[in-house]
């Protein structure tokens, strides 16, 4: 093996849903960053190996009161299931692995090394030094330096090598006084699965099992649904709840594991071809994964246990780096063989919840951070944060944690308790586009702050002061974020659709400011569920495979500098929702104006927020 040292700031081990925006924030925060990734994609359990949807504290839509319940997640989740939405309209998995590769590749701060799994840390002083990586396919071994240590693997890779506690398996109801826990601790987590995708024909199509697959009978399958007789539909893409193995070790038992769910994968499919009449004569497998979706494995013990009371309290945090909202999603460990339980229990939490940084770093090893399935919880609390937008959500929090720990020379643990260095990190989330319950825009440095906002219409309730509200979404919907913390509102200018367009919005200081980076929010229907999904069904609740009709599309950015305006920028067929404008060089600027000339298809203008900056924030 050829050794190469490497240096950098941040160094981030694993690339799943939590570790590529983790990667990403870092390195949009100014950090220089390596990120490992052990496969030869992106995504985790989202990438083409395995294809699980990414979903969040939308709860899928089943949060309820669409308008006023905006709880899908910001930033740069946002900005992949737009980029997914727009560029693979056909649905295909491997663009999804293309978009995340993309957008690593074109963040210049960021190194990804691809096919390079951590394996080791060398400690120095009780702090990690270098992570050590591998990449057989190239005899390449890394020694990696960095100020600060990420782990996204959702195996806790990294952070086991360093010495770095954590839990495994169900807690006790004693243990952290969790209602919905079990009497007695033991030593089981959620299961693994794998998928499968099918394609209907234009002729039978028979299918002959393996000699090992396993034999289910209807029986068997009671709780699970699956094809049912005279339906013809449904059979594309499943089944989640092809789960087995949370009673071995789901790190240690991997190939064990895999072994099992071919045999169970290949026998529900031979149940479904050959055991009785399903629908499924014309459908054939035309894809299943070999790499098993893991749910649950190392979870690290941080500064705080995120328990199943605070999620359920939705219980404040000053140290809140993102927020969740999933149900408690508990499933029997073993899987398909609890033939006599449903396959899980969602059990919904009543509000929006609060992810503190404290879970996500803990004190034994101070330059060690963690996100994802890894996060510092109780198994009850894993049952609602796990999921990949929640997941990315804390990663992109973890990040933007690391980058400041990495600027001000400080270690990440120390970061919680100071007061100052967290609201940084949090004012920096906002601006990225992030949401955090109950906090808003309290920019020093943002110029819309101190202007005059007009508009050339406006509709009640969409009046051009709520664009410079401070948050960027409504959440007071009964269950979105708690009573208290909510704020209603629209928080979005929209112009009147009888003025029709053009439109415009304008801010206007008393004397010239100095502009170098104009941030714009756009309407992207977060009150919609948005996610690449190869389930039909589940697709077609989406507006799928083009940009939300809310967004704008087209519009002209202008700065009025020494009494005449000056065109900054003038982008067409945008679909993003945070459009960031630096400016090559600094104008004077007595105002800007943003002048909406398109929507994707509503018939009035939507700026949810508009921000102005003397110079581009690293
Ligand atoms: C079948 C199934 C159904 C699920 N249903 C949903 C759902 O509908 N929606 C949803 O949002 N979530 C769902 N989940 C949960 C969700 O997929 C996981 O909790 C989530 O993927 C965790 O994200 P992560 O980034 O922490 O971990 P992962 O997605 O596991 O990503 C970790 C990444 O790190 C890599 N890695 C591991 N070890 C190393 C190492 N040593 N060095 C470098 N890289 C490493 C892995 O290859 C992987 O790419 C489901 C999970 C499964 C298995």
């Amino acid at each position: 093996m050829r050794l190469q040292q490497l240096q950098t700031d941040v160094l981030v081990a694993g690339g799943g849903a939590a570790g590529v925006p983790c990667a990403l924030a870092a390195a949009r925060c100014g950090a220089r960053v390596v990120l490992c990734q052990d496969r030869p994609v992106l995504g985790g359990n989202a990438s083409s190996e395995v294809r699980m949807h990414i979903v969040g504290a939308d709860a899928s839509g089943g949060r309820g009161e669409p308008l006023a319940t905006e709880a899908r997640e910001g930033g740069i989740i946002e900005e992949i299931r737009l980029e997914a939405c727009v560029q693979d309209p056909q649905r295909s998995a491997s663009m999804l692995d293309l978009i995340l590769y993309d957008l690593c590749r074109r963040e210049p701060r960021l190194v990804l090394l691809l096919n390079t799994p951590v394996v080791g840390v060398e400690m120095a002083g009780g702090r990690i030094a270098r992570a050590r990586a591998e990449r057989q396919s190239t005899e390449d071994a890394f020694a990696i330096a960095a100020e600060v240590f990420v782990d996204c693997t959702g195996d806790g890779r990294l952070g086991a090598e360093a010495g770095a506690p954590f839990q495994h398996g169900r807690e006790g109801r004693d243990e952290w006084g969790e209602p919905g826990a079990l009497a007695a601790a033991d030593r089981q987590t959620l299961g693994s699965s794998l998928l499968f995708m099918a394609r209907r024909h234009e002729r039978p199509m028979p299918f002959r099992p393996p000699s090992w697959a396993r034999r289910f009978t209807e029986d068997d399958l009671r709780w699970r649904p699956h094809a049912r007789a005279g339906v013809d539909r449904g059979l594309e893409y499943g089944y989640w709840w092809v789960e087995w193995g949370g009673q071995l070790d789901t790190v240690r038992d991997g190939e064990t594991i895999r072994d099992e769910l071919l045999a169970i994968l290949l026998g529900v499919w031979d149940h479904i071809k050959n055991g009785g009449e399903h629908g499924a004569e014309n459908w054939a497998l035309e894809w299943f994964g070999f790499v098993p979706g893991k749910r649950e494995s190392r979870r690290f013990r941080g500064q705080h246990v995120l328990t199943e009371g605070d999620l359920r309290a939705s219980r404040p945090f000053p140290d809140a780096i993102a927020y969740g909202g999933w149900p408690l999603d508990t499933h029997p460990p073993c899987g398909v063989d609890a033939r006599d339980e449903p396959p899980c229990r969602q059990d919904p939490v009543p509000y929006l919840y609060d992810i503190p940084l404290r879970a996500c770093v803990g004190d034994q090893v101070p330059n060690l951070l963690f996100a994802g399935r890894n996060l510092s919880a109780t198994h009850l609390a894993l049952a609602s944060t796990r999921v990949m937008a929640t997941c990315a959500v804390i990663g992109q929090g973890v990040g933007a944690t690391a980058a400041l720990a990495v600027r001000r020379h400080v270690d990440p643990a120390s970061v919680p308790a100071d007061a100052e260095a967290m609201a940084a990190v949090q004012q920096r989330l906002l601006r990225d586009g992030a949401y955090l319950i109950g906090r808003r825009n309290e920019d020093p440095h943002d110029l819309a702050r101190t202007a005059r906002i007009t508009a050339s219409s406006a509709q009640a309730g969409g009046e051009p002061e709520q664009a410079i509200s401070g948050q960027t979404r409504a959440v007071h919907g009964a269950r979105g974020a708690p009573p208290g913390r909510a704020f209603p509102g629209t928080h979005r200018w929209m112009s009147d659709p009888a003025a029709g367009l053009p439109a415009w919005l304008r801010l206007d200081w008393p004397t010239p400011v100095e502009v170098g980076e104009i941030r714009l929010t756009f309407d992207t229907g977060m009150h919609r569920p948005l996610t690449l999904t190869h389930s039909d069904a589940y697709a077609a609740s989406m507006a799928w495979g083009r940009p939300q009709p809310e967004t704008v599309a087209d519009y002209r950015l202008e700065a009025l500098v020494d009494g005449s305006w000056r065109e900054l920028a003038a982008p067409v067929d945008n679909y993003q929702r945070l459009r960031v404008h630096r400016l090559a060089a600094p104008v004077r600027a007595r105002a800007v104006r943003v002048t909406v000339t398109r929507t994707q298809g509503l018939d009035h203008a939507r700026v949810v927020e508009v921000r102005a900056y003397a110079r581009p924030g690293d």
